[in-house]
């Protein structure tokens, strides 16, 4: 399954992000940045996430998934629109020479820490 691997990447790289000092500590909310073109289906990568990160500071944390749209230009008359589905030509000009310019991010925007329990 993709969203599993992607999963899988996003929690280490927020694991990687929590500061060394801060043990044992519980991510809140992790938000992540997916472009509509990177083919991501938000819903199978939230529940991909639920599952792999079991017994990680991520575990239980909340998904906040921001969809980025896909825009294309067109390299022959500079025409950007938003794409909406695979169809691929330039749709002032018909030109097919297209330079995707957003749609394939996917990277985690930020993560929140619960705050730790006054020992
Ligand atoms: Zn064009």
């Amino acid at each position: 399954m993709h969203e599993m691997g992607i999963a899988l990447q996003v929690i280490e790289v927020a694991t990687a992000s929590i500061p060394p000092e801060l043990k044992d500590v519980k991510v809140e909310r992790i938000r992540l940045r997916i472009g509509k073109f990177s083919g991501v289906v938000a819903d199978s990568l939230s529940f991909c996430f639920a599952v792999a990160s079991r017994e990680t500071p991520l575990e239980g944390a909340e998904v906040v998934i921001e969809e980025i749209p896909s825009i294309a230009r067109c390299r022959n008359c500079g025409n950007q629109w938003e794409v909406d589905k695979t169809a691929f030509s330039c749709p002032e000009c018909s030109s097919t020479a297209l330079d995707m310019i957003s749609g394939r991010e996917l990277e985690v925007s930020s993560i929140e820490i619960a705050e730790p329990d006054p020992a």
